[in-house]
């Protein structure tokens, strides 16, 4: 794995820049490659976006190529990974914020804690302060008893906080963000979220980086380069597609989930199960070493049966296995899916 620094990769994307699209893409895909596979975005403060994937590259070649991550994410080149939530300012999307807790009345940030003391004999509750000091031992005010060993006689049962501005005292203190950009003050439970992700090369992404060039052609777009497998945005959409006639037309379809072992018998295995299937069964891409199956207008006991067969024939090749799909697991699929877009 060749690790190059940013200087060198800002230099390589301007060579990039005046290509066009396709070559620019495929550019940046090998970058990526070249890079372990893997690309993280990295926290950048002085950014208003918080962070950014090219360090020390231009602005709008930054923007150009966030923008081909997503085209490439969005046909299967690249894969979305969940990285981190970014918290926002909802009024000017910075993520420059500094969180605090604030008094409940008069919203400032000035603020005291101190330990509140329960007295196990009397059942008070006060502040530490209301406790007067008796050597190692404090006085309870309201039976006059002495507190000389924490847990044994009483126990702290959390904080008490006071108000140095308004002089308020309570137990759970507000808590508030100040948007460093553009001053506005949001409480916490209504501050702005985003998702941010790293991307992966997928299988295909490594095929495109072979082939040098990205698999755009009409009859490309819908299948995997040599494989008998719809690439995974359109099996998603097909997926989508049954589960929608199932519910308004209650036309049934199974589903089976196939972990195809290595990418050695990868092929292999798919073809010999394309064989086993229907013409209009699909295959299609979930994940790198994952396909799921499709099994139109065929009801649960129909799919098993189909799983069974299919189990019997394949045997277990290179660790491949298989399972039905019930309907809350294609839930999750697509939810998972649609999350990630
Ligand atoms: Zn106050
Ligand atoms: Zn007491
Ligand atoms: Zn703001």
């Amino acid at each position: 794995m060749a690790v190059t620094d940013d200087q060198d990769i800002a230099r390589l994307l301007n060579l990039l820049r005046s290509l066009p699209d396709d070559e620019r893409r495929i550019g940046l895909l090998k970058r990526i490659a070249a890079e372990g596979g893997t690309l993280e975005p990295k926290w950048a403060p002085a950014e208003a976006s918080g962070y950014y994937y090219w360090p020390a590259v231009d602005r709008d070649l930054r923007q150009l190529c966030d923008s081909d991550l997503a085209y490439l994410a969005d046909r299967d080149y690249l894969d979305r990974r969940y990285f981190d939530r970014l918290t926002r300012c909802p009024a000017c999307r910075s993520a420059n914020l500094n969180i605090r807790e604030v008094c409940v009345s008069c919203g400032s940030a000035n603020l005291f804690a101190q330990p509140l003391l329960h007295h196990y004999r009397c059942g008070y509750v006060g502040a530490i302060a209301t406790f007067a000091q008796d050597g190692e031992a404090r006085v309870c005010p309201k039976c006059d008893g002495t507190l000389r060993h924490l847990g044994t006689d009483h126990e702290v049962v959390g904080d008490q906080f006071g108000c140095r501005q308004c002089f308020a005292s309570f137990e759970e203190p507000k808590v508030e963000a100040v948007c460093m950009g553009c001053g506005a003050r949001t409480d916490a439970d209504k501050l702005a979220h985003d998702d941010i992700v790293a991307y992966a090369m997928t299988n295909l992404g490594h095929a495109a980086v072979r082939g040098g060039r990205l698999f755009d052609r009409d009859d490309e777009q819908m299948t995997e380069p040599d494989l008998p497998v719809y690439r995974r945005q359109v099996a998603l959409s097909l997926l989508r597609d049954e589960v929608r006639r199932q519910t308004r037309y209650r036309i049934p379809f199974s589903a089976l989930m196939f972990r195809t072992g290595g990418p050695a018998t990868e092929s292999t295995v798919i073809r010999q199960l394309r064989e086993k299937l229907r013409d209009v069964d699909h295959i299609g891409r979930y994940a790198d070493g994952i396909v799921i199956v499709l099994l139109p207008a065929t009801p649960e006991a129909g799919g098993k049966v189909v799983l069974d067969r299919i189990l019997g024939h394949l045997g277990n090749v290179g660790g491949t296995t298989m399972s039905f799909l019930d309907i809350d697991r294609v839930d999750a699929i697509l939810a998972d899916a649609a999350q990630r877009l």
